[in-house]
């Protein structure tokens, strides 16, 4: 029996202790255990590792690399689930989180073949739903770092220039979307030319991600380099990362892609994750995406990002882009759920097409964990706040 004696902190509650995710609270760097903290200040964690929690960051820790991660997750583990407290243990709340670390590059993927087929045939319905590189390559585009903001972040309702059939018009979007994914946030040591099999070591931890995306903004300029300002007012991640090392019998292989990759995406044994996302939107659970169908695991991410020599750095995000599966209620976007807003989606207080101001939207995923338990991924969630008037 654990000190911390709390329902919620059991093998079969999403944040027990088979999970631990750090984030980073008013007191400093933390483990979520349950619906509390234990503040990393004030432990016995040995002088290897407490500089590494000292500050008001993960930075440092993100930056020591797989060995390090691997002694303090232990270390953690031994202390929350020793029988009575440690000295030094404090325990408090969750609120006030802050996003946990500086991030460095962010890079969206689109590895869902569900997502890439839809948005195929809603933008382009005269073309081919899939381009022809899509199943020979991991698809992505550079992000805008500045503006990830932390779970609970109201999301303002951007401006920008969409179509109209008497030219383009400017004013604030009105077909405001968003895309459940996966984040995997990096460290360990500067890096480039990954193997797939190297790419877990510069992989530290998991959160959940929305891409807050303007389909009208999106529809206007994604062509010819992708999407720009549709995407880069804000990108949401949870609170909380839990460590890649929670998600060890979570791995599965990935839907089989029909015919064989070049050498340096292929994997000696796949990094899929058998992840199961929830997505609710004012309170109605809209869709439960899988994970586990995406077609390109973080490792071939990071093998393709790498390739041409460019690095991995310290607080890099890698977002897996859209999570869908085949099924209606499997569609990680609004856009997906009402087939370009066609098909309006039922929700408890009426029905939507797209977001509408004060409209929130929660995403919280679990994973299979060691003997039988859950491994909790923290909520991320957002509201809509009007366009500003300038
Ligand atoms: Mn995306």
């Amino acid at each position: 029996m654990s000190w911390i004696d709390d329902p919620a902190f059991t093998a079969d509650a999403p944040f027990g202790p088979q999970t631990l995710p750090y984030g980073v609270l008013p007191g400093g760097v933390a483990v979520r255990v349950g619906d509390r903290a234990l503040l990393l200040r004030g432990l016995a964690l040995g002088e290897r590792l407490e500089p590494l929690v000292a500050t008001g960051t993960l930075d440092a820790l993100l930056a020591a690399g797989r060995p390090a991660w691997s002694e303090l997750r232990a270390r953690l583990v031994e202390i929350a689930s020793a029988s009575s407290a440690p000295r030094g243990a404090e325990l408090v709340g969750l609120d006030g989180a802050s996003l946990p670390f500086t991030v460095a590059d962010y890079v969206d993927f689109y590895s869902s073949r569900h997502h890439a087929e839809n948005v195929g045939r809603i933008f382009r319905p005269d073309g081919e739903a899939l381009l022809p590189n899509w199943t020979h390559l991991p698809i992505g585009y550079h992000g805008r770092a500045g503006t990830v903001v932390v779970s609970g972040t109201p999301v303002v309702r951007p401006h920008g220039q969409r179509r109209s059939s008497a030219g383009p018009v400017f004013g604030p979007s009105g077909r405001l979307d968003i895309e459940a994914e996966v984040g995997f946030v990096c460290g360990g040591p500067v890096a480039s030319r990954l193997t797939p099999s190297q790419a877990a070591d510069h992989v530290f931890g998991v959160a959940l991600v929305n891409d807050w995306s303007a389909r009208d903004i999106q529809a206007w300029e994604y062509q010819p380099l992708g999407p720009f300002l549709a995407k880069s007012f804000a990108t949401s991640i949870s609170a909380w990362i839990t460590p890649l090392e929670a998600f060890a019998v979570a791995r599965v292989s990935p839907p089989p892609m029909g015919h064989d990759l070049l050498p340096y995406l292929v994997e000696e044994r796949s990094w899929g994750l058998d992840i199961d996302l929830r997505v609710e939107w004012n309170g109605t659970v809209v869709s439960r995406p899988p994970f586990r169908e995406m077609s390109w695991t973080f490792a071939q991410q990071l093998a393709h990002l790498s390739v041409n020599g460019a690095t991995v750095r310290p607080g890099d995000l890698i977002a897996s882009g859209t999570v869908s599966g085949p099924a209606r209620d499997q569609r990680g976007s609004f856009l997906e759920l009402s087939w370009g807003g066609k098909e309006p989606v039922a929700l408890g207080d009426g029905e939507r097409t797209f977001l509408e101001d004060g409209d929130t939207v929660r995403i919280t995923a679990t994973a299979p964990g060691e003997n039988g338990s859950v491994v909790g991924l923290a909520e991320v969630v957002g509201t809509i706040a009007p366009a500003d008037e300038r």
